[in-house]
């Protein structure tokens, strides 16, 4: 029996960050710290890369920061589960998760999506930009492509934002209020989003929009494990290399990637085995 297969799939555009550029020059950056002899393809519950499970690439997609980037993306990731592969994506900006979210729901239908970000990204129009790397989850929540998404890591909340979470019925664990055991454990086929900056700054410094009082690198890891649905998509983003000290924010995306990986391929046995 072949071995399950995670598809990485690089992203590298920042066209709708609304402050700094830098996010495209990531998936190069993560991809390096993955590949790199300086750390290895073991992942926390023992599963190893090439031995427990395959971890494939697309390479990066050749976008050009225009409207149509966001169907090429949505079809690629599309094409990849079609393949048989579970895609995990590497941004370029937040923008990026409404087009991923897009093709993995042509497959899956509506989603249950898990957030982690300092901000909610639920802007209706910020500075009249609807692609916005602010508005990805409004785009997300009016289109319907997911029937859930639960936010952690919010320390942004503005009243506009919050108008918007009451609209469409978001779940935010504010930081204030964040122990890994007050997010719920969700139902598939769930899509987790990782926006880097919804680490504290002190673990992640390379990103665009660094806020302070941020989840650890372990509490994302114990919310992670705690879910047990099948996953069916992911994505990392936000990484900004211009802003990175000694590449320790390339390093820890690369291990999100790991970990992201293995959680879906334990969570697919598991699923197979209640199966029977
Ligand atoms: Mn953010
Ligand atoms: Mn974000």
């Amino acid at each position: 029996m072949s071995l399950p297969r995670i598809e990485l799939i690089g992203l590298p555009s920042d066209a709708n960050s609304s402050f700094e550029r830098g996010p495209a020059e990531a998936p190069a950056a993560i991809r390096q710290a993955l590949w790199s002899d300086r750390g290895n393809l073991a992942c926390e519950d023992g599963q190893e890369i090439g031995v427990h499970f395959e971890l494939t690439d697309r390479g990066d997609l050749p976008l050009t920061e225009s409207a149509s980037d966001d169907a090429l993306i949505a079809a690629e990731v599309e094409a990849s589960i079609r393949s048989g592969a579970v895609p995990l994506a590497l941004g370029g900006d937040h923008a990026m998760s409404h087009a991923v979210v897009r093709g993995v729901h042509a497959v899956h239908g509506a989603l249950t999506i898990l957030h982690f970000d300092a901000h909610p990204d639920l802007y209706d129009n910020f500075e009249d930009n609807p692609r916005s790397h602010a508005s990805p989850f409004a785009r997300i929540m009016e289109t319907g492509l997911a029937s859930r998404l639960v936010q952690a890591g919010i320390r942004t909340l503005n009243a506009h934002c919050r108008a918007q979470a009451a609209r469409f019925g978001v779940e935010i664990v504010p930081m204030a209020e964040f122990t890994p055991d007050t997010v719920p454990v969700l139902q598939g086929p769930l899509y987790i989003s990782i926006d880097l900056d919804g680490i504290d700054p002190a673990e992640a410094p390379g990103v665009s929009h660094p806020e302070p009082g941020g989840l650890t690198v372990r509490e994302v890891l114990a919310v992670l494990r705690r879910q047990t649905a099948p996953i069916v998509g992911a994505d990392v983003v936000e990484l900004n290399p211009r802003f990175d000290s000694n590449e320790r924010t390339a390093i820890l995306a690369a291990k999100l990637v790991r970990e992201l990986a293995a959680l879906m391929v334990r969570n697919e046995r598991q699923s197979l085995m209640t199966l029977g």
